[in-house]
């Protein structure tokens, strides 16, 4: 089966990898459109998120199979792309104190979450007052390596299209592959092969930071609070990342830098320069849960989108739930359907 897989984020990049580990031969077309998303993501897979600590959707069936997925394409690389380290959770109010020691405490979350005594190497950084929590199982994943590895890859293999495709130009498409598989990102939500009312995008920005003194690729874990600081192996931070749903561009802003300034005070109390400043468009929609589907106007068109906020751990699992469905007949899932109605 021929298949032209039009975007190549990481849901593009983690889908090729499955269809062609099926037997496909696939082809990537992306011409580096702007406000995407996967280059300025951290990459994080973190199992316990949000206010409530609560597990993160299917949590223990996800990912596993990210981490085969992502071995396999360093092995195929030849790259280094995973990093498993915990977050160290710091908790301030009496009742963020109390839901983490209840979460301990339950038999399910015991895998995840743990009470720790300090905050491990954060502690000479930090300001005072603070409880902590450890969550395990996290991980990080290099997406700007795994895009440039994949495109390498594929350019080397000579499937590389390195354009724009527009959807009036499907039916060419078409005559030459078996399908053609949109993993647009956000820019999904203006395809209108795909009518659906469930986009609801999120832009989201990030600083990348130095604290001079500290050497990132020492640091063993994560630290989180509102923010999340993830120490990278080039001896930066990553510090983010906001959420708007209204923006007037894919531009970073002085308003939402502040912001997270003004988060990272919250948790640190030694000086840090800004080095980088990034921003890009979370293909999120509204019920939290991807976009997988045949075009109801278009056959053999599909779409593989709607990863939100957590591209890293939901594209393998669902790359190779739309394979199966692909090759195996094995029917949408309803919650990832196209078709499922908005609440
Ligand atoms: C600040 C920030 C922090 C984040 N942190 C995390 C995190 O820690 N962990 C996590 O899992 N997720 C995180 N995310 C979310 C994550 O970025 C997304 O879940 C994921 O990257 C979406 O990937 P995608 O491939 O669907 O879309 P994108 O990465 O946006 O890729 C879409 C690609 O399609 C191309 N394209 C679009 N239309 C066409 C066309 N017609 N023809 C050719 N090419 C086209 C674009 O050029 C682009 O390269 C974060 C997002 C942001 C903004």
């Amino acid at each position: 089966m021929k298949v032209l897989i039009v975007g190549q984020g990481i849901a593009g990049s983690v889908l090729a990898h499955t269809l062609s580990g099926r037997g496909c031969t696939v082809s990537i077309a992306d011409a580096g459109l702007p406000g995407s998303s996967s280059r300025f993501a951290a990459g994080i897979i973190n199992p316990v998120t949000g206010k409530r600590f609560v597990k993160s959707w299917n949590f223990d069936l996800f990912f596993p199979v990210a981490m085969r997925v992502y071995r396999e394409i360093e092995h195929l690389t030849g790259t280094s792309l995973i990093r498993q380290y915990p977050v160290v959770r710091l908790l301030s109010a009496p009742g963020e104190v109390n839901d983490w020691s209840a979460r301990c405490a339950q038999h399910d979350y015991a895998a995840h979450v743990r009470e720790l005594p300090d905050a491990r190497e954060w502690e000479p950084m930090l300001k005072t007052g603070f409880h902590f929590g450890e969550i395990s199982r996290a991980a990080r994943v290099d997406f700007p390596q795994l895009l440039d590895a994949i495109r390498k890859y594929w350019t080397a293999a000579g499937r590389f299209i390195d354009q724009t495709v527009d959807i009036s130009e499907t039916d060419h498409w078409l005559s030459e592959f078996d399908k053609v598989i949109f993993t647009e990102g956000f820019r999904g939500q203006f395809n209108e092969l795909f009518p659906t009312d469930l986009w609801r995008v999120a832009k989201g920005e990030a600083l990348i930071i130095r604290f001079p003194g500290f050497q990132a690729h020492v640091f063993s874990s994560m630290l989180k609070k509102t923010a999340i600081i993830a120490p990278l192996e080039d001896g930066t931070f990553w510090v983010g990342g906001t959420y708007q749903w209204h923006f007037p561009d894919f531009e970073p802003s002085i308003g939402e830098k502040n912001f997270l300034i003004s988060h990272l005070a919250e948790m640190i109390d030694v000086p840090h320069e800004i080095v980088g400043h990034v921003a890009g468009v979370r293909p999120a929609v509204k019920d939290r849960r991807p976009l997988i589907g045949e075009s109801p106007v278009k056959k053999n068109v599909f779409i593989f989108n709607g990863m939100g906020t957590k591209g890293a751990l939901l594209a393998p699992y669902w790359a190779a739930h739309l394979a199966s469905h692909l090759f195996d007949g094995q029917p949408v899932d309803p919650e990832v359907s196209l078709f499922r109605k908005s609440n």
